[in-house]
């Protein structure tokens, strides 16, 4: 019993093939959501990068003016992504212990939205789309921004999906938006 819920709370309601920068606003606006919650590393640049990456800087400038957005990020590092809260001009919350719920009620809060028509967007499962269907959020997973010289999680990333298979999620890729 336990398990299955579980397993139903690591389905993401959308899987993106593509990193962030390829959600257009319209699929947005197709499951009707009004904000946005994003997960930091890995999601809107590689975690041991300092400079969030032109595409995305780029597609946050076109989309925050549509919604509120808000960055809780599980790091700790508290100077890295204020740094990087800064470069994108977005309110943030870090050291948020995902998938605990705290930190993203207050950024939902703040929004005065209901959950399910807030987005959260991030590359795990077992924090970022774990603690989104534990809200009733809509869970999209996105696909990590890998760094160029390093990627030392993607075998975290892989051990969370075989162990989320094995547990029954389903993990389907959802149709394209056009469908
Ligand atoms: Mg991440």
């Amino acid at each position: 019993m336990a398990t299955r819920s579980l397993a139903a709370l690591l389905q993401p309601d959308l899987i993106l093939e593509t990193t962030i920068e390829q959600l257009p606003l319209s699929l947005l606006a197709k499951y009707q959501l009004r904000g946005m919650v994003l997960d930091v590393d890995d999601t809107l640049l590689p975690t041991w990068d300092a400079e969030v990456p032109p595409n995305i800087l780029a597609w946050l400038q076109e989309i925050k003016h549509q919604m509120p957005i808000w960055l809780v990020s599980n790091n700790l590092n508290h100077r890295r992504i204020e740094r990087i809260a800064q470069q994108v001009e977005l309110p943030f919350l870090m050291g948020a212990g995902k998938p605990s719920r705290r930190k993203i009620r207050q950024a939902v809060q703040a929004m005065n939205l209901p959950y399910n028509q807030v987005a959260m967007v991030g590359d795990r499962l077992f924090t970022d789309i774990l603690v989104g269907n534990r809200l009733g959020m809509f869970t999209i997973l996105v696909q990590p921004i890998i760094s160029r010289r390093f990627d030392g999680k993607s075998w975290v990333r892989n051990l969370e999906f075989w162990l989320a298979r094995q547990l029954g999620t389903p993990l389907a890729i959802a149709p394209s938006p056009e469908n």
